[in-house]
């Protein structure tokens, strides 16, 4: 099994990444990825473009350093902002990276997924379609290889009452057809919401419209580390999926599902 969502103290997360390596080789996993958090407006959580002659100086380190059964990948979990992707475009261009997981924490100014208070401020349905319009055009950007968390809007437990409706499925097919993968997040468990991202619903429409699926802890401690994986697992199983997708040098690939022991 792969985990492609881990979070380092070069962003947010409180580890180092020989920690998060060895949790990795304890739970038998095939890869795993790191995808500290980039963004390009200056926030306390992730890197910005000041620290990334110093993330790549670590990757390069780590990766000679981590040689053992688990392969390690580089990624980064990137903020998607529809006005700067061409000034993205010529920064993720120059970096040698496995893959980009594309991201949306910001809706307009308001961080939401930081401050759940914001969330009275706005009409639920309206809320719904501005974010899936967002993750739609995030797709469509040809910037990334995944989308990050993919109904993280339902974070603090404020869902649609009828679930799935048009937006979401016009986001489902500007996801398919850009081939871009979903990961299944797990640390939604964790979450008032208390699920997975997506929900189950929203993977098995993914899984309809052959939409690949990766698998992430968002680990922000090496403890979190394959955080819920034999449910993730089985979900993915109950659904149909057979393989993950992996990538390598922005490509990506498959491997068949495994239960790590
Ligand atoms: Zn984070
Ligand atoms: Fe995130
Ligand atoms: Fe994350």
């Amino acid at each position: 099994m792969i985990d492609y969502h881990i979070h380092t103290s070069l962003s947010d997360g409180s580890g180092e990444h020989r920690e998060y390596y060895n949790e990795a080789l304890r739970l038998g996993l095939s890869e795993m990825g790191f995808s500290d958090h980039f963004c390009l407006r200056p926030v306390p959580w992730a890197m910005g473009l000041d620290d990334l002659p110093a993330w790549k100086k670590r990757m390069q380190r780590v990766r000679k350093e981590c040689s053992g059964s688990c392969r390690v990948k580089t990624g980064l979990e990137v903020d998607y902002f529809p006005e700067r992707e061409e000034e993205l475009r010529a920064v993720l261009d120059r970096l040698p990276l496995d893959y980009v997981i594309g991201s949306v924490h910001f809706l307009g100014t308001w961080n939401f997924d930081s401050s759940p208070d914001g969330y009275d401020e706005w009409d639920l349905r309206h809320l719904y379609e501005y974010y899936y319009n967002l993750i739609k055009k995030a797709a469509e950007s040809g910037l990334f290889n995944m989308i990050g968390h993919l109904d993280l809007v339902k974070k603090f437990g404020h869902r649609l009452a009828d679930g799935l409706d048009e937006i979401m499925t016009r986001t489902l097919e500007a996801i398919s057809n850009a081939g871009l993968a979903v990961e299944l997040n797990t640390s939604g468990r964790n979450k008032p919401c208390r699920d997975f991202y997506p929900s189950y619903t929203l993977l098995e429409q993914c899984y309809q419209l052959d939409i690949p699926v990766t698998l992430g802890s968002d680990a922000h401690n090496p403890g979190d580390v394959g955080q819920h994986f034999p449910d993730a697992i089985d979900m993915l199983k109950k659904i149909g999926y057979t393989r993950v997708a992996v990538f390598e040098k922005r490509q990506i690939g498959f491997q068949p599902i495994r239960v790590p022991q």
